[in-house]
């Protein structure tokens, strides 16, 4: 359900390295008040809508038949190396492009989760 990003990957790993390791940090996807208690598999949890790195992006949503082979062939096809866990959905997110895809049937948080990758990009671990 995400295509990490180099430089969203980096500042992670950055974020980990410099936290106490007897104070334990909060994951960076959940440092902020607005973002406290997020849970990105809680389709209820409010999130940081602060957080977003633009506010307009140009969306394509294509609802596919076989959604995993779609998905492992998308990311293969854009230079990733394909996912390899079950996935729901997924998308791709490059400046204000972003590309959704879905099972023919879907779901308001499916839906929700890939728009919000292609605003905030790689928000959840
Ligand atoms: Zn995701």
């Amino acid at each position: 359900m995400r295509q990490v990003l180099a430089g969203v990957l980096l500042l992670s790993l950055v974020v980990v390295f410099t936290g106490s390791a007897s104070a334990p940090v909060a994951p960076v996807w959940q440092q902020s008040a607005l973002q406290r208690n997020f849970d990105w598999r809680d389709p209820e949890s409010y999130f940081d809508a602060t957080r977003n790195t633009l506010n307009r992006s140009n969306i394509t949503w294509t609802p596919v038949a076989n959604l995993q082979a779609t998905c492992e062939s998308e990311s293969r096809r854009r230079g990733n190396k394909g996912f390899g866990y079950p996935l729901q959905a997924c998308s791709f997110w490059v400046g204000n492009q972003c590309d959704i895809f879905t099972n023919l049937r879907a779901n308001m948080h499916t839906v929700g989760h890939e728009v919000l990758h292609c605003f905030q990009g790689n928000f959840h671990p």
